[in-house]
């Protein structure tokens, strides 16, 4: 009999144990918390109280393992959000172009969706849950782990228990050495609240993001629907400034992001929610991809691999792309070519939310001031292309909801569109291809 045995569970506990299902004859998943009966949020995860944006690609992903999450997601009360088609976006001066897509996902609060996607991984007959364990000492050879003073084998050990995961210290404990740990702290900050807009708000969207302007406004927010028809309001403070405290604060920094219409949205909104703050918006890559010893059984996936700033919705997405790699190897599985595979696949995430950040003077990362401005003109360059051209906006949007890969923006037809739109804007129109949004103008949804 092989099993595998998974520490936390989850997002990325959990596809783990899906995708590992498949090949092993059974899987156990070791939680510290006790797991809630219904879709609410629970200690070990207590960032479930901000929203959790999914992106296109996590959904499609999802969907394949999981093809009841949908239905389930719907009998709660989430509903289809078309990102393109349904989001209105400001975003460096202008709004960005709108247009019907495949990339759908159904929008809800985090407690449902990991709640809905745990249903289905209850229901597999070879994956147990074993949950208010206390982990003691960890075998990474064997692999086996001391839970609750009892000590379980495996022939696989996975650690996906997040950010506080001791896989280093194991590591180096162990004889494997020290792991490289690369970090950028984008110094952003979020205020974040549950409403319930006007039923009769006259608006053509479902999803509202206001970004922030670089140079000019450090503040964004976010409208993003969830289940019930309710919203969450996500105002972030980036490059230190501090995020809102107490109501009037709440709605001043609304007031005071690029364009009103956050503001002009929350006006006669219902508030059901005191204001939480969340502040070490940080990203953290551990490149065990690199380390030159590795144990051939044990691999390491989630957060406790690679945490992005949660401000650009990549977590889950990401997740979803490892467990796809685990999926792919595991008909010849081996450990360290899977860490050094899903380290590849992490990294173009990771860059895409580390190059925003870093535009930030204050963010703090490996990048000095020179490439730093490169990276700015090139990212800037980009979103302007998209602004004003559908085709770069359409690849664009796939690339950033990881159901392309980037190196769609490099394809000639691609590159010299860039090239061609993203210039700096001038008083004068921008010149317009015909599939082109008149920048700063709101396109038609
Ligand atoms: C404020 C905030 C907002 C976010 N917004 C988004 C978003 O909009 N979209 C998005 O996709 N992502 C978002 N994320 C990121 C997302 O939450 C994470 O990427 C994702 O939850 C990571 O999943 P994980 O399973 O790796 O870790 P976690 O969700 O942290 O799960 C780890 C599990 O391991 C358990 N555990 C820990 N230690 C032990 C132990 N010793 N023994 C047993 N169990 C243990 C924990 O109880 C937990 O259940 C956000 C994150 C934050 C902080």
């Amino acid at each position: 009999m092989s099993r595998a045995l998974v520490l936390g569970g989850g997002f990325a506990g959990l596809l783990a144990a899906r995708v590992l299902s498949e090949r092993f004859d059974s899987v156990l998943i070791l939680e510290r918390d006790q797991l809630p009966e219904g879709p609410t949020g629970r200690q070990g995860a207590g960032q479930g109280r901000f929203p959790h944006v999914l992106l296109g690609g996590g959904q499609k992903r999802l969907d394949r393992w999981f093809p009841r999450l949908q239905e389930r997601l719907a009998e709660r009360g989430a509903q289809v959000l078309d990102w393109p088609g349904d989001t209105s976006v400001f975003h460096m001066g202008g709004w960005m172009p709108r247009f019907e897509s495949d990339l759908k996902v159904r929008a809800c609060s985090r407690p449902l969706l990991e709640w809905a996607v745990r249903q289905d991984v209850e229901a597999l007959p070879n994956v147990t849950f074993r949950t208010q364990v206390s982990i003691g000492a960890v075998d990474l050879r064997a692999p086996s782990v001391e839970v609750d003073g009892e000590l379980v084998t495996g022939e696989l050990l996975v650690d996906a228990s997040g950010r506080g995961s001791k896989a280093c210290t194991w590591l180096k404990e162990q004889g494997f050495g020290e792991a490289q740990v690369d970090e950028v702290n984008s110094q952003a900050a979020y205020a974040t609240r549950t409403v319930r807009l006007p039923d009769d708000l006259d608006v053509d969207w479902s999803c509202l993001y206001v970004m922030p302007q670089s140079g000019t406004n450090r503040r964004s927010g976010l409208i993003y629907p969830i289940e019930d028809g309710l919203q969450v309001v996500n105002l972030v403070a980036y490059d230190g400034l501090e995020p809102p405290t107490d109501p009037a604060a709440f709605d001043a920094f609304a007031e005071a992001l690029a364009v009103p219409d956050v503001a002009e949205a929350l006006k006669d909104a219902e508030y059901l929610s005191p204001i939480l703050r969340y502040k070490a918006a940080y990203h953290r890559f551990i490149r065990f991809d690199r380390m030159a010893k590795w144990p051939e059984r044990f691999i390491v996936l989630g957060d406790a691999l690679c945490g992005v700033n949660p401000v650009y919705g990549q977590g889950i997405t990401i997740i979803a792309q490892e467990a796809e790699v685990l999926e792919r190897q595991l008909a010849s599985f081996d450990a360290r070519r899977f860490q050094r595979a899903v380290g590849r696949t992490v990294l173009v995430p990771w860059l895409m939310g580390v190059v925003e950040d870093l535009r930030w003077p204050s963010s703090s990362g490996p990048i000095g001031p020179l490439r730093r401005r490169l990276i700015t003109r090139v990212v800037e360059q980009v979103h302007r292309a998209g602004q004003r051209d559908l085709t770069v906006y359409r690849v664009l949007a796939e690339v950033m909801h990881m159901t392309k890969d980037a190196q769609a923006l490099l394809r000639p037809s691609i590159a010299w569109r860039i090239l061609r739109f993203g210039g700096p804007r001038r008083d004068s129109a921008p010149q317009a291809s015909d599939a082109t949004a008149p920048v700063g103008e709101r396109p038609a949804a």
